[in-house]
């Protein structure tokens, strides 16, 4: 966006000064001072003003409550647990080694990159077997991230749903051959289950510090890092007699976007805020939306429960810790990633704080002439690099513009790239002829799926357009694109790979 600003600065046109408000200033991997000089470069801001020493830091400590204490509490690493040997080592080495891959000495990390490269191969190659074994290691792999942290009875119930989608029209032996697998795989569990299986430390851990933490008319926020956290641990929560008996009761909250299924649209939002206002819901679990933002007077103690994001996250959940004398709480695995990356964002929190001490040393005019120096080297770089605009600049299909659009799993034919709307910053599709095609359902919110019946993959969800059209938002990941005179397809990741033309809306 800004490379449009200047651009079109450069060109001679008056465009706006940007005015930026900030609660810190973040570090982007650099140091903070260098950070706040290049940001200010970035967004044409000569000049910076912070909260004044002496009476204004006065004031605003006065008017606002700060947490009391931040506190990372580190449980002990989970010894090897028999449902995650069972599929680690029964399941998914059996149907990797069928594909040829050696998955054993990956980590979690790898694995998933692993197996996201493997899938987009797959496809180019259109090799079915290979397709189908990366979607069954592939939510094998996510189920197995979720049960780190989260209840065995919710994550298995997700698996259960994620694998009925798994199962394709006409089973080749390959496919039999993983639901062989992933029955016995869930049989073991239910007998684990009916044993009554130890309760994970950090779950323990969590019930224990709100029932320690809950008293009178007091709220409590816990952070969580995806959609399926927040849902199953109020599930979780909920169900808890200890909890149940002191009459706490959680609600969740998720973002907004409309493609997701675990998402709640705007009302559902505002009704979970709203009970938790009032207090008939005590508790709030939830993704970074509200990590910023919420601010509910009565909100006593924040935990976040195995989510860590960067410095400005850190800083930013401690403010949701709104009445006085409030905690807050990190959650994780002693020596865990998330335990490392917390250390680190402490580290870069006192070296914001030096970015700012720094520039009230160097005064208005120094500070002015880095800024000026920095944003003459932003300039040089605009001029011989990065792409052409896109929505704004070019008014014309480019040569990067898809010439077919196809389905990524069965190869079905789907739309032209000149199909292509841009809707903010949501891609949709605005061709009668898809509609013909694909038949899509009519009201937002709802899946929209391949043509082609042995298929039948998600390709997206239809969302509302101006009155109340019918627009069908499309996930990249499940397309390919043909380009040119290229001969083979290419697969994106995220639409802000793709640089093809597509006209806003
Ligand atoms: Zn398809």
């Amino acid at each position: 966006m800004m490379r449009q600003y200047h651009r079109l600065k450069l060109s001679g046109y008056t465009v706006p000064q940007i005015i930026a408000l900030t609660a810190s200033v973040g570090t982007n991997k650099k140091n903070a001072f260098d950070h706040l000089v290049h940001v200010c470069a970035n967004l044409d801001c000569l000049e910076i003003c912070a909260i004044g020493k002496g009476v204004e830091e006065d004031e605003l400590r006065n008017s606002t409550n700060t947490p009391l204490s931040d506190t990372i509490l580190s449980v002990p690493k989970e010894i090897s647990d028999p449902i995650v040997k069972a599929l680690k080592d029964d399941v998914m080495k059996a149907i990797a080694s069928r594909l040829g891959y050696d998955i054993s000495m990956m980590d979690n990390q790898k694995l998933e990159t692993f197996l996201a490269v493997e899938h987009d191969n797959a496809c180019k190659k259109n090799d079915r077997d290979a397709i189908i074994g990366c979607d069954y290691l592939k939510k094998f792999h996510r189920f197995l991230i979720y049960y780190d942290d989260l209840p065995l009875v919710e994550c298995i119930q997700w698996l259960i749903e994620g694998l009925k989608e798994s199962t394709a029209g006409n089973p080749t032996q390959f496919d039999k051959f993983c639901r062989i697998k992933s029955d016995e795989f869930l049989k073991f569990v239910t007998i684990q289950i009916s044993n009554s299986i130890e309760v994970k430390a950090k779950l323990k851990k969590l019930v224990e510090m709100i029932i320690y933490l809950h008293t009178g008319n007091c709220r409590g926020l816990v952070l969580v890092r995806t959609k399926f956290h927040a849902v199953s641990l109020e599930t979780f929560l909920n169900k808890h007699s200890d909890l149940k008996k002191r009459q706490i009761f959680a609600g969740h909250l998720t973002g907004q976007g409309s493609a997701e299924e675990l998402s709640l649209p705007g009302n559902q939002q505002s009704k979970v805020l709203d009970e938790f206002r009032k207090g008939t819901k005590q508790l709030l679990v939830a993704t970074d939306v509200a990590q910023e933002g919420l601010d509910v007077a009565e909100c006593s103690y924040v935990i976040r429960y195995e989510f860590v994001s960067n410095e400005i996250g850190t800083v930013q959940s401690r403010g949701r810790a709104r009445a006085s004398q409030s905690k807050c709480f990190l959650i994780t695995e002693a020596l865990s990633l998330n335990y490392q990356r917390e250390t680190d964002n402490r580290l870069k929190e006192e070296d914001m704080k030096q970015a700012i001490t720094e520039w009230r040393e160097k005064g208005i005019q120094e500070f002015r002439t880095l800024v000026q120096k920095e944003q003459t080297d932003l300039l040089k770089n605009l001029s011989t690099n990065g792409p052409q605009p896109t929505a704004l600049g070019a008014s014309q299909p480019n040569k990067e513009t898809a010439k077919t659009i196809h389905c990524r799993f069965c190869d079905t034919f789907l739309c032209r790239g000149s199909s292509l709307r841009l809707q903010g910053t949501t891609i949709v599709c605005l061709d009668p002829a898809f509609e013909k095609l694909v038949n899509p359902p009519k009201s937002a919110g709802e899946k929209v799926v391949c043509p082609n019946r042995t298929c039948h993959r998600e390709l997206g969800a239809v969302i509302l357009l101006s009155r109340n059209a019918p627009g069908y938002a499309l996930q990249i990941s499940s397309l390919k694109f043909f380009i040119g005179n290229e001969m083979l397809p290419r697969l994106f990741k995220k639409w802000s790979q793709y640089q093809g033309y597509m006209q806003p809306l």
